[in-house]
């Protein structure tokens, strides 16, 4: 049976890998997974149960529970949250967690069909280091606290944007810290910076990275 061809894409928050890696997966029929949903998953749980960040072995004991939701639909709307997405930062600093998630990435990609896109942090270092094709998508800190900015006040939320931009250094810091020997783009990726290009452009961008890398 002919392996799935997979493409990792990893890259920092709000630098537009999540878009891009659904399009592409819509457009080339391949599977698709969100890593940073698995994370957000696991903290929803975790926060619902009233568990503090701080408690790394309550954490581990309710992502074991956890675990077996990984599969069933989700969603997405709650997970959005940016409570959630610092709460997931947190969690994901735990090599347990990070154990518990490893396995179903990795099965999710073996076990696609055609192909699988997955988009996360250290997909294409960690998760799936023979991946087909690795795109490394990034944007400047301003312009993703800039997007994250808009999308907030587009949902309704009247935040300022100094506070967008000291959240997302602080993610960026935590992650930076903790995935620095994962999160940077490896000898094989295909850097994309998305700091002066709109959504279409990025994805005909990688579309023609993937068409001239395809087996
Ligand atoms: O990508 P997203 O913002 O949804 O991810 C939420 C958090 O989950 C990230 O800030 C990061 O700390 C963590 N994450 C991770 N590894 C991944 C995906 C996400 O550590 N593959």
């Amino acid at each position: 049976m002919k392996k799935p061809f997979v493409i990792a894409i990893d890259g920092p928050a709000a630098s537009g890998k999540g878009s891009l890696a659904k399009k592409l997966a819509e457009y080339l029929n391949f599977d698709f997974l969100d890593t940073g949903a698995l994370y957000r998953r696991v903290a929803l749980y975790v926060l619902k149960q009233g568990i503090a960040l701080d408690n790394t072995e309550k954490i581990i004991k309710a992502a074991q529970e956890f675990q077996k939701n990984l599969s069933e639909p989700y969603d997405d709307a709650t997970l959005r949250r940016d409570n959630v997405g610092n709460a997931a930062s947190h969690i994901a600093q735990i090599p347990e967690i990070r154990q518990i998630l490893f396995d179903f990435q990795q099965n999710f990609a073996q076990n696609a069909k055609k192909g699988a896109v997955l988009d996360g942090r250290d997909i294409g270092t960690v998760i799936c280091p023979d991946a087909d094709l690795k795109l490394f998508i990034t944007a400047s800190t301003e312009k993703r606290a800039q997007r994250r900015h808009k999308e907030l006040h587009s949902r309704g939320l009247d935040v300022k944007y100094e506070a967008v931009l000291a959240e997302m250094q602080e993610r960026d810091n935590r992650d930076n810290v903790r995935l620095k020997d994962h999160m940077r783009p490896d000898i094989d990726n295909h850097l994309i910076d998305t700091s002066d290009m709109g959504p279409d452009e990025v994805f005909q961008k990688a579309l023609d990275i993937y068409n001239s890398s395809s087996r």
